[in-house]
Order: C-alpha cells, then sequence, then structure tokens
C-alpha cells in the first residue's frame, strides 16, 4: 500500500509513522543507542527536553546495555554467583520480566543470554552454536533462577547470564515519555520499533503508526492503528537475520531449543500503556506462535495484532477497535 504522507523513520525497524499537517513548533533528533537508531519528535518542547532525552538515553544504554563494561547488566553477568547491587530501575524492570517470562511458560526468558552470545544477527559473520555448545547452554537458561533480594539485589547462578534486547527498549520508551509528560504537548518516540506516542498531537488528531508488511520491502506497510498515549511495539523475525544454507535465522529465540522461534508467526504487534509490557510481549509472542499468542494476549489483557508467515492476520478483539486501513 501507497501513501503520499508517509515519511519514513524508522531505518531497520517494523514501524513507520504517518504524521499529519502539523500546526506548532516540531523538534525531531535521531540518535543512535541501544544498538538501533532512535528517532524522537517533540511537538512544541520547552527549549531542554530534547537535550535531557538524549541524556537519558545514554544512561540507559551505561545501565542496561551487556555489551557495556560497568553496566549493572555486565556486573550481573560477571559476579559469578555471588549478589549484586544494581540500580532501582534494574531491579523494576528484572521483576517484570520474571513475570512475563513465567506467564508465558518461559518463551520470554532473559536468561536465554548464554544462546544469543553463541548467535551472530548484526555482524554479518553468520556465527552459530554447534549442536554440542548449544546443548551445553540450555541447562543455564531459567528466569525463575534469578533471585531479586531485598535492597535492590540480585544473584544469578554461576554461568548464568541475562539479556534485556527483548524488554529493555520498551522499559526507556516508557521513562522517557514520563519524562517529556507536561514538558511538551505531545511526542512521538521511536526506538527502533518500539513507538510510544505521548498525548494527542496539538492540530487534535491522534498518531498514526503504520505496521509493516512482514512479507514486503521495510518501507511497505498494509495499515495502521490510530492511537493516543499509548504504545505501539513490533517485534518480526525480519529485523535481523542471516539465510545459511538456505536456511532463514533470526534474532528471536526459542529458549527451549537455543534455535530461532521458528513458528508460524512473522511478526507481532502489541499496543499497551506500558511499552515495557507489549516489548516483552510481543517478543514472547513470536515464539508462542498464534494459538498461544492469542491465549497469552488474551490472559494478559493485551491488544495485540498477529501476522503469519502466510500473510494471514488475526488480531485481539480490542486491537480491532484502533486498525485503520
Ligand atoms: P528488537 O530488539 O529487534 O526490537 P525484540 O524486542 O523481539 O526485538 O527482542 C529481541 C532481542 O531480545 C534479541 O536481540 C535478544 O537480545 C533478546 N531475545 C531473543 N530471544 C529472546 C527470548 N526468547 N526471550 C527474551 N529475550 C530474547
Ligand atoms: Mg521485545
Amino acid at each position: 500500500m501507497r501513501r503520499r504522507a508517509v515519511i519514513l523513520l524508522a531505518l531497520a525497524m517494523a514501524i513507520t509513522w504517518i504524521p499529519a499537517a502539523a500546526v506548532c513548533e516540531e523538534q525531531t533528533s535521531v540518535g543512535f543507542y541501544f544498538d538501533t537508531v532512535v528517532t524522537v519528535r517533540l511537538y512544541d518542547p520547552d527549549s531542554r527536553l530534547m537535550e535531557d532525552i538524549m541524556a537519558a538515553c545514554g544512561r540507559y544504554e551505561n545501565l542496561l546495555s551487556k555489551t557495556v563494561a560497568g553496566s549493572d547488566v555486565d556486573r550481573i553477568n560477571t559476579a559469578g554467583g555471588r549478589p549484586v547491587t544494581v540500580d532501582h530501575e534494574t531491579w523494576e524492570i528484572l521483576t517484570r520480566a520474571k513475570e512475563i517470562s513465567e506467564r508465558s511458560g518461559g518463551a520470554f526468558s532473559v536468561t536465554v543470554a548464554p544462546l544469543t552470545a553463541m548467535w551472530d544477527f548484526t555482524e554479518g559473520t553468520q556465527r552459530m552454536p554447534s549442536d554440542a555448545e548449544r546443548l551445553v547452554a540450555l541447562p543455564l537458561v531459567d528466569d525463575t533462577a534469578i533471585v531479586l533480594g531485598p535492597d535492590d539485589t540480585v544473584t544469578l547462578p554461576e554461568h548464568m547470564q541475562i539479556d534485556l534486547g527483548g524488554i529493555a527498549k520498551g522499559y526507556i520508551a516508557d521513562r522517557i515519555a514520563d519524562l517529556v509528560r507536561g514538558r511538551c504537548a505531545a511526542a512521538l518516540l521511536n526506538f527502533g520499533g518500539n513507538v510510544y506516542c505521548v498525548g494527542i498531537k496539538p492540530n487534535g488528531q491522534r498518531f498514526k503508526v503504520g505496521i509493516r508488511d512482514p512479507q514486503g520491502t521495510p518501507d511497505s506497510v498494509f495499515g495502521a492503528v490510530s492511537v493516543a498515549d499509548v504504545s505501539v511495539v513490533t517485534s518480526g523475525v525480519y529485523e535481523r537475520f542471516f539465510i545459511k544454507d538456505g536456511v532463514r535465522y533470526h534474532h528471536i529465540l526459542n529458549p527451549a531449543t537455543g534455535l530461532p522461534a521458528w513458528t508460524d508467526l512473522a511478526g507481532v504487534t502489541v499496543v499497551d500503556q506500558s511499552s515495557m509490557t507489549a516489548d516483552a510481549a510481543a517478543t514472547a509472542c513470536i515464539v508462542l506462535g498464534s494459538e498461544g499468542a492469542l491465549a497469552f494476549l488474551t490472559e494478559l489483557g493485551l491488544d495485540g495484532l498477529l501476522v503469519t508467515n502466510e500473510g494471514q492476520i488475526l488480531a485481539t478483539p480490542g486491537f480491532a477497535d484502533k486498525w485503520v486501513q
């Protein structure tokens, strides 16, 4: 589907944004954090807001990235079984991650880290684990083993590791949304597939967030949701992948096998006020497959849209209300 007014905001992202005519001062900045393009559009912001947002992104990257030495995640991963005192925000994310892991039957597991570390979906080396390496790592995947103690302590059994790639961007989107509320009329935040639409645009219109067609080119959308004050998060198997010997390997892993989650789903979009919940839930849905995903979304009271590998579209009843062609 083509629309004249479509502006692509994300390069390697599932989401495009379709703007209406602006009626006030708009400010847009693009940054690179969390291994992804971050786009922030503010409507009538105060003079320091954009600067504060980018500073917050830098702070969160230093707190939550597993590749930043000294980050909370790095300290947890290298603690060798000893308790680590972390920032309360890290502790909160892990609390929610454990809940979603439990409710998804382990489909979402931040302890999938030893396995994600064996794959390369970004650098182009097509590295993947041997069967033996994979089988050795599988017993290390178990979010119930993360012990969250009092005073923001985290204890992880020796050799286990965490990777917040499936939930951190959602948490950060929530916090940046909090930061902008009251300091600008409205905002559109895009953290690589995690979109947060804050408020209603000054011209009175809701935001439209386009949903990418998993079978199409990165700029093809097959519809959009019309929303206000809510987050729209998409996970797709087309985001980061490589093809080897005719097999497509993508970056969302099945924690039970350590292999890419090859289910009937190509893309999942979840809409919720909590971008953190929507982020983790969208990742879990890809692993669960359509039947499990619909049951999971219903049980958590979340609205979602599922696109199968064959292009079939399934949605929860609440999602249909937001859908615009
Ligand atoms: P993206 O980060 O591309 O927006 P997702 O939110 O779906 O996509 O998160 C995928 C990332 O989450 C992976 O790059 C990896 O770091 C991590 N991950 C992969 N599989 C799982 C899983 N089953 N549960 C939790 N995190 C996962
Ligand atoms: Mg996710």
